[in-house]
């Protein structure tokens, strides 16, 4: 035994191998030693090898699902080796073989998957500068490829969130964020021709030019190998999976990570699945709808055709309540169609799938009627896919019972009347009753023992119980089976030969039941297709009539795109900050070319970020096909959304606070164009104060000339707001506090110009820091105050703004009202006031008669 399963470990080195022995599964060796702390499972051991025993750990059969969902959550991987054999006849240890191998990227099983979530398997080959991809959703049967700059992957891989990346063996895994497991393969199998043959074998094509995969031959050799893996791992070809889908970097709007990360789409910053937008949105009835969403959300399309006919139909539906309440109702009663074709096609499906998708079909017809007649057109696409041949729904029905078994080992599972052959072996089986009750009182009576009983149990088979107070009575055809304390059991020839008939016509009825449900998951493969797309009919209606109601609820409309550049936002609400306050004060949003960047000031807690974000969301959430929180929002082209928010250390990828910052604002610079909308929040916190405050300057000047980007600049350094004064595109726009008695009140409503105090002392009250430091800061901050008005008058004119390169300089030519100010006796405020003039003069000679250095 420990010799077959050396040999079957040793095809399968890097699984653990789960080696069926009765009614469990055992794990020898160093896999026992690996999986037992996971599992939380004893480690035994089991006779010896070369003088030491040989470590084991085992699991019950009936539960290996909870099992095997622990280990591929810990990234492994699982080779499932069954006795194939029969105990009957085999001689020796009994034949076994892996009948299943699970991966944490090729998990179809009900019981294993997130019923909210793809299972993501991805393949990664790069090549210079340049990587392919190909990402695999083996429950739904998507394939999809990407070619694309290595600088790129990054952002990729976040976004497909793969639970498993297969990448060439020395080839570096791939950086990405997630726990996938990552699986290397040997690197011949990236070979494009060997790929390109594969694919156009499993796809039945003379070549892939009808994918348009001819200009993708890295995504084609990632796809190839990733095929032959996912082959491999389920023993099957994965007919289910039937066209493949060529992604560009530019089919969607561009959200690098950080963005997805800072705008909370599908988790907080923290990891947490909600508050998002994804959790905020999810009202779907299915699982599948809420896949659907998580998709609508992680794929927004720059093509606005898509979105624009989302759009149509959520407010056709809007207007239909009636409608969207039949649908919910309708859809809740139905079961994953996706998943289930899927495992239809391969062959794993069970037998309440099956009873599942027949009650689903019988609805099916129902829920296209709620929509046939509608005027969007992706509403009446949905109902037209919901249209399946009947002969599926009429197969099911004759073939399957109400309410079959749980599992096709137990019988029972298809219906009577489907099959001839199986009806006659269930009523011999079932008959047997009868016969049995009319033994029973054929012996009662032939031996006059009243207690006599004709039994059955599974060690024993059918036999007859006497109590010990009659076994005097017993006739001579009566052996003996087995003796207990108070009784005996005999069998008698009678009962014997109908133990033979009955046992064997029920293991006859039972690979009978099997054998039909083979048939009948076989006999399906042409439906596929068909259910494929009912499936995502379903999803599409469930996202949008859940969405519908969600939107009327909370006041959403639907949003406007128009040719020109810009971005318009009316009484725009931040979806989720909106839900945790008692009263959110919505706010415009005016960017367009001509003022494209808007340097946003206020007191910390002011509503700069939510303001920012919401902006960013709106764009994100309208480009998805949803409505947006805004009594009215108009959006230009945009081609990506770009943000620098917080500051956090990177501790994991050992950067500072600072790296972190300046390598996010590198990305965006490099990138952003003027359809690009681009938000920084507090850059240049992470260093001294005069290196942060040129570098926020130089990079809001960079991204207002240079890229020409539509920006919202958030910033504390105050001498930003003078920006707008010298170059054109640029506005300041500010968040408001009052002084209330001791405290302050935030108005958390946009307004145009400059912010003019800072309240950080106030907010540092707010948050509790001891009154007697509050009152030491303050006289601190009065000196240096004065301090730095001083120097600004004896040096550079520099308050408002870093100098310009060609900025004249404050020699002498000061007027003599300024001049003779005296600094130390002015409030900060005059001072400010008085360096204001200076500075309007110096930056525009002509109306003072004034050039150059005199100036
Ligand atoms: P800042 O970026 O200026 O420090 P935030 O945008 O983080 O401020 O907002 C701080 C808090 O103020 C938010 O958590 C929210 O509770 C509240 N807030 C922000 N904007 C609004 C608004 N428009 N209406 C109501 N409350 C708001």
């Amino acid at each position: 035994m420990m010799q077959q399963f050396l040999r079957v470990k040793a095809e399968h080195p890097d699984k653990l191998v789960f080696y069926r022995m009765g009614d469990f599964y055992e794990l020898f060796y160093d896999d026992a030693a690996r999986a037992a702390p996971l599992l939380d499972i004893t480690l035994t051991s089991r006779g010896h090898s070369a003088g030491a025993p040989i470590p084991m750990a085992g699991v019950p059969y009936h539960a290996v699902e909870q099992y095997l969902a622990k280990l591929i959550r810990n990234g492994e991987s699982v080779a499932i080796c069954e006795q194939i054999g029969d105990p009957a006849t085999s001689k020796g240890p009994m034949e076994r073989k892996v009948t299943r191998i699970v991966t944490p990227g090729t998990v179809t099983d009900a019981g294993l998957l997130d019923a909210k979530r793809d299972c993501i398997l991805v393949s990664v080959h790069a090549a210079g500068a340049r990587a392919g991809v190909a990402s695999l959703n083996l429950a739904g049967g998507q394939l999809r490829i990407c070619d694309l700059p290595l600088a790129e992957l990054g952002s990729l891989l976040e976004r497909l969130d793969p639970s498993e990346i297969l990448h060439a063996e020395g080839q570096v895994p791939p950086p990405h964020r997630s726990d996938a497991a990552a699986s290397p393969l040997q690197p011949w199998q990236f070979d494009v021709d060997a790929a390109k043959r594969r694919l156009c074998a499993h796809f039945g094509t003379h070549d892939l030019a009808g994918f348009g995969a001819d200009d993708a031959p890295l995504g084609v050799a990632a796809a190839g190998a990733l095929l032959q893996y996912a082959q491999a791992t389920q023993q099957a070809s994965l007919a289910h999976v039937a066209t493949l889908v060529v992604e560009h970097i530019g089919d969607h709007l561009a959200l690098d990570s950080a963005t997805r990360r800072n705008l909370e789409v599908t988790e907080t910053l923290r990891g947490e699945r909600s508050p998002t937008l994804l959790s905020l949105l999810d009202d779907c009835g299915t699982p599948a709808g809420s896949r659907m969403l998580r998709y609508w959300l992680t794929y927004p399309l720059r093509a606005r055709d898509n979105a624009l006919a989302r759009h149509a139909a959520l407010a056709e539906l809007a207007a239909a309540p009636q409608v969207c309440r039949r649908l919910a109702e309708a859809l809740r009663h139905t079961v994953d169609v996706e998943r289930i074709a899927s495992r239809i096609a391969l062959g794993t499906a069970r037998p309440r799938d099956l009873s599942g998708l027949r009650d689903t079909l019988a609805r099916i017809q129902a829920i296209a009627g709620t929509v046939a007649g509608a005027e969007a057109d992706l509403l009446r696409d949905c109902a037209a896919a919901l249209d399946i041949e009947p002969r599926w729904l009429d197969l099911l029905t004759r073939a399957i019972r109400a309410e079959p078994a749980a599992a096709i080992r137990d019988g029972n599972v298809i219906a009577d009347g489907y099959d001839a052959e199986l009806d006659e072996l269930r009523t011999i089986h079932d008959n047997g009753g009868a016969f049995l009750v009319t033994l029973e009182a054929r012996e009662r009576t032939r031996t006059g023992i009243p207690n006599l009983k004709v039994e059955y149990n599974r060690v024993h088979g059918f036999y007859i119980e006497v109590g010990n107070a009659h076994v005097e009575k017993i006739p001579v055809d009566f052996r003996r089976r087995q003796t207990l304390k108070n009784a005996e059991r005999y069998i008698t020839p009678e009962l014997k030969a109908f133990e033979d008939k009955a046992l064997s016509a029920q293991e006859r009825a039972l690979s009978r039941d099997r054998k039909l449900f083979d048939d009948l998951l076989s006999s399906f493969a042409p439906a596929i297709p068909e259910l494929q797309r009912a499936a995502k009919a379903m999803a599409n209606l469930d996202v949008l009539a859940s969405h519908a109601v969600m939107a009327g609820a909370r006041r959403w409309t639907q949003p406007t795109f128009t040719g020109a550049p810009g971005l318009r936002i009316r009484e725009g609400r931040h979806p989720v900050v909106e839900t945790q306050v008692e009263h959110f004060i919505p706010n415009d949003l005016d960017l367009a070319p001509e003022r494209r960047l808007l340097i946003v000031t206020g007191p910390n807690m002011g509503g700069k970020s939510t303001y920012m974000r919401q902006a960013a969301v709106i764009a994100l959430l309208a480009h998805c096909g949803l409505f947006v929180p805004a009594a009215e929002a108009c959006i230009g082209p945009l081609d990506a959304i770009y943000t620098r928010i917080g500051a956090a250390d990177d501790l994991a990828g050992g950067r500072s606070t600072f790296m972190v910052e300046m390598t996010e604002a590198a990305y965006i610079l490099n990138r952003a164009t003027p359809q690009s909308l681009v938000l920084i929040d507090e850059i240049g916190r992470g260093t001294s104060t005069f290196d942060g405050l040129a570098l926020a300057w130089a990079i809001a000047r960079e991204l207002a000339s240079h890229n020409r980007s539509l920006t919202l600049f958030a910033t504390h350094y105050f001498e930003l707001t003078a920006l707008p004064s010298e170059l054109e595109g640029c506005a300041n726009a500010h968040f408001d506090a009052v002084q209330h008695k001791d405290g302050i009140v935030f108005l958390h409503a946009v307004e145009d110009g400059p912010a003019n105090q800072s309240y950080g002392l106030d907010v540092a009250k707010l948050a509790g820091v001891p009154a007697e430091a509050i009152r030491k800061a303050r006289a601190y901050l009065a000196r240096l105050d004065q301090f730095s008005i001083r120097r600004d008058f004896q040096g550079d004119l520099f308050v408002g703004s870093p100098p310009r390169e060609d900025a004249p300089r404050a020699d002498s030519a000061v007027p003599d009202r300024l001049a003779a100010l005296d600094p130390d006796a002015l409030s900060p405020r005059d001072a400010h006031a008085a360096l204001y003039e200076l500075k309007r003069l110096a930056d525009t000679p002509a109306s003072t008669g004034m050039t150059g250095r005199k100036a």
